[in-house]
């Protein structure tokens, strides 16, 4: 493989969440699935990367081999164990400490600090200074943004700033879309050229279309079903909200079943409020919740549903749509991310360019009537994406850090 020749130490930074932790829950999200995909796409290649978290199921030893020259490190921060996200800003100087003493005991020369989200960037940016190492830095979601757009988000001044600070002294910042880097620069005044679009992948050997009905009878799912699934976790940025009452505009269809894939546990806040929505709002019969359900299975709902709505305020990607589309099954989605150019409208999908619930709730219904009659194909549905492998993203990212080391 080429990239074996001249191999990086990297160190990847993901204090506030676990590339292993639970996927579909509060923190863990599409930001674990991406750093796991990276670290071990360029493990397998031959460079050693190691994933310092301040999150740990304590399953693990505090250092793990997870994959091929691969090792999930977790750092206490001070706190003997997981810190709650609202306060690691506090603890972010103890986790520094941890951290440098950790390279020092390992007497590692990192080439490469990649930080994940805006917490792990602070971190990054210090140890930039005392490792003479490059920093890159990807923010995942962008605090000015979700103020902008999404309903009830109320990220603090201190994240705003201090993303806007990060933009302009990290060596290369790494965003998935076109529209990311416009926000970066129109809300930050982040320099253009320091921005590179790299495309988020998806698992092609993972999600693979499952045939229907198998799919159904697996999950006890009946066959006479409309099926409208949401994949992920229930945060407001989600638009779960919307979601709820477009579906409340389809109940005259016979058969229609919404099932909610992810969450955390019932007595969360998020989902009491989502259960009393779908009480108010008399659809709780049409509702199935799940829960998290483990990747590996995630292709059985997709392959089973009609449809996967997005209907987000804001997603820097949204993993989940590429998941959907590679198992061949159609997505409805709100204009986030990139799907603008990812759905083609009545091959793929639709995008609800006016995301308000009843035109989002016509697009759903467009979908199914297309679905109803064989209109969508699962075999172009899927090849749609199959541009979209990690590895094609991973070679991008090895060309930018060495981009990077070689300045
Ligand atoms: N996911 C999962 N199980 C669940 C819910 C979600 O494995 O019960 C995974 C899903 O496969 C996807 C990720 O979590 O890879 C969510 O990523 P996305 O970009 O859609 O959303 P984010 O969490 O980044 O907001």
């Amino acid at each position: 493989m080429k990239y074996q020749s001249a191999s990086l130490n990297i160190a990847m930074l993901s204090i506030h969440s676990s590339p292993v932790g639970e996927l579909g829950t509060r923190d863990t999200g599409g930001m674990s699935v991406y750093i796991r995909e990276l670290a071990k796409t360029l493990g397998g290649w031959g460079h050693r990367v190691d994933v310092f978290t301040g999150r740990s199921d304590g399953k693990k030893g505090p250092v793990f081999d997870a994959y091929d020259n691969v090792r999930i490190i977790h750092l206490a921060g001070g706190a003997n164990g997981n810190v709650e996200k609202s306060s690691l800003y506090e603890h972010l100087p103890q986790f520094y400490l941890d951290l440098e003493s950790f390279r020092n005991r390992e007497k590692i020369k990192y080439d490469i600090i990649h930080s994940h989200y805006w917490l792990s960037g602070l971190l990054g940016s210090q140890a930039r200074l005392s490792w003479g190492a490059c920093l890159i830095h990807t923010f995942h979601t962008i605090g000015a943004v979700k103020n902008h757009v999404c309903p009830g988000e109320n990220e603090s001044e201190l994240r705003l700033s201090e993303e806007e600070r990060l933009g302009k002294l990290c060596d290369l910042i790494i965003v998935p879309t076109e529209k990311e880097r416009d926000y970066l620069t129109r809300f930050y005044e982040t320099p253009r050229d320091k921005v590179r679009v790299i495309p988020c992948g998806v698992n092609l050997e993972r999600f693979k279309p499952v045939d229907k009905i198998a799919a159904r009878q697996e999950l006890g799912m009946r066959l006479e079903d409309r099926v409208v699934l949401y994949v992920g976790r229930q945060a407001p940025v989600k638009g779960l909200d919307r979601l709820l009452e477009a579906f409340s505009h389809l109940t005259h269809h016979p058969h229609l079943r919404l099932v909610l894939v992810g969450g955390d546990e019932e007595a969360s806040p998020m989902y009491q409020q989502l259960r009393s929505g779908a009480t108010a709002l008399n659809i709780q019969k049409n509702l199935v919740f799940t829960g998290r359900v483990d990747q590996k299975v995630l292709p059985l709902y997709y392959s089973a549903a009609d449809v996967l709505a997005v209907p987000s305020y804001y997603e820097s990607f949204g993993l989940v749509a590429l998941e959907a589309l590679a198992c061949g099954t159609p997505v409805v989605t709100t204009p986030v991310g990139d799907m603008a150019n990812i759905i083609k409208d009545g091959v793929t999908g639709y995008v609800a360019l006016d995301p308000a619930p009843g035109s989002f709730a016509e697009c759903i219904e467009t979908a199914l009537t297309t679905q109803e009659t064989n209109g969508f194909s699962p075999g172009r549905v899927r090849a749609s994406v199959t541009e979209f492998a990690w590895e094609v993203m991973a070679s991008k990212v090895l060309e930018a850090y060495r981009a990077v080391v070689h300045r």
